[in-house]
């Protein structure tokens, strides 16, 4: 496939500085929205961008785990940052990494920043959102329109230098002739929809051309936030267009998350979650305990990884766990898994306690709805400063 890029990174109309950064290096393209305040989301993002540039020559499209561990080196570098300078405590940042392997991209993603692939005057969204309205579109709580104008669409569930170590989505799909990737920061998604970004791509033809025109739509329709858009366009050497009668049916493949992924009890619909709830608690605990007394860790993990609840970490965030929030003969039997940028103290004074001991639920998908409902909450709680009996 030949390769021919085009990127513009610009501040928009109301921020002072610009958080974003971006890196195109051969067959690797990254962009990454750093949060955190001016100086440390600015850090954040350079810092992912800088450690994957550093360590490209590990990365290898025969193994698309090296592009996760790519970012997750990443992640603990803008970790340790963050723990060891006091001006930089919080930052963090999204991550979205292409690389392109032949006829095929491989995407590594974190945060809210996308990849796109355009093709036939279509548009794939190739990433799954890391926020909470976007869990509440899966859910059907929410229309995407209503996602994109929702006052907390800015509050991700996953980012880079949040945790030492981090999820990172990995997916993989094939390349055409003629197809154009986006990778793009939140800046351009929130301020045009997509049929725009879809008729913008289709318009311009020319790469930078095209990147240029999308920030300055997203500028034009209030420029809000720093907005990153880069733009890959593949074509091979040889007109080997061959048949190209029904490419606009191609479905777009559903981002399999891999890595620590607990199995096939997370992805069960959440509508029918307490009627097929596989392993009554008192089970689970006298497992557990089972498992400890007979040394066996099997049973243990097994109890890690198939049960979980909503809790606060060590430094009183809101937090989902895998595992239970008893400790059992003086073992914590618990593993973070996601940290929210949401305070135990954001939260009524009537749903702090039972926060602080654990809400256990039976899914990830669960325990993610349920940040979702303290999430709300929290901004009625924000808005209101009482919220009665909080229903
Ligand atoms: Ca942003």
């Amino acid at each position: 496939m030949n390769i021919s890029v085009g990127v513009k990174s610009d501040v928009g109309r109301i921020r002072s500085g610009n958080e974003d950064s971006y890196l195109t290096n051969d067959l690797i393209f990254v962009v990454a929205d750093g949060m955190g305040g001016h100086i440390a989301g600015d850090v954040a993002s350079s810092t992912a961008v800088d450690t994957i540039k550093e360590h490209l020559g590990s990365a290898s499209g025969s193994d698309p785990e090296t592009l996760a561990q790519l970012i997750r080196h990443a992640n603990v570098t803008i970790w340790e940052k963050a723990r060891t300078d006091a001006s930089l405590t919080g930052m963090g940042t999204t991550c979205t990494l292409v690389y392109v392997d032949g006829d095929r991209a491989h995407v590594a993603h974190v945060g809210d920043s996308r990849a796109y692939r355009l093709r036939a005057g279509a548009l794939e969204q190739l990433t799954e959102d890391h926020t909470l309205v976007a869990r509440m579109v899966k859910e059907g709580k929410l229309s995407p329109a209503e996602a994109m104008h929702h006052p907390q669409r800015s509050i991700i569930t996953r980012a880079l230098g949040v945790d030492s170590d981090v999820r990172v989505d990995l997916t993989s799909v094939e390349l055409r002739d003629g197809d154009r990737l986006l990778l793009c920061s939140d800046g351009l998604t929130s301020m045009i929809d997509e049929d725009s970004i879809a008729e913008a791509l289709e318009r311009e033809q020319e790469p930078q051309a095209a990147a240029n025109l999308l920030v300055d739509l997203a500028n034009e329709a209030g420029g809000e936030d720093n907005v990153t858009v880069l733009i890959v366009d593949l074509s091979s050497g040889s007109a080997a267009g061959g048949s190209a009668s029904s490419e606009a049916a191609s479905p777009p493949p559903p981002p399999e998350p891999v890595g620590t992924d607990p199995g096939p009890a997370a992805a069960a619909p959440v509508h029918v979650v307490r009627s097929s709830r596989r392993w009554p608690r008192w089970l689970m605990v006298l497992l557990v305990i089972a498992a400890l007394i007979a040394g066996g860790f099997l049973a243990a993990r097994y109890a890690l990884d198939n049960s979980w609840f909503v809790g606060v970490d060590e430094d009183d965030r809101i937090a989902i766990y895998s595992g239970i929030p008893e400790e059992i003969a003086g073992v914590q039997l618990k593993e973070k898994q996601e940290v929210t940028p949401m305070l135990l103290a954001d939260l009524p004074e009537f749903k702090q306690a039972g926060v602080r001991d654990g809400i256990k639920v039976d899914s990830l998908d669960e325990a993610q709805t349920t940040v979702g409902n303290l999430s709300d909450l929290a901004q009625d709680f924000a808005r209101d400063g009482n919220t009665g009996d909080g229903t």
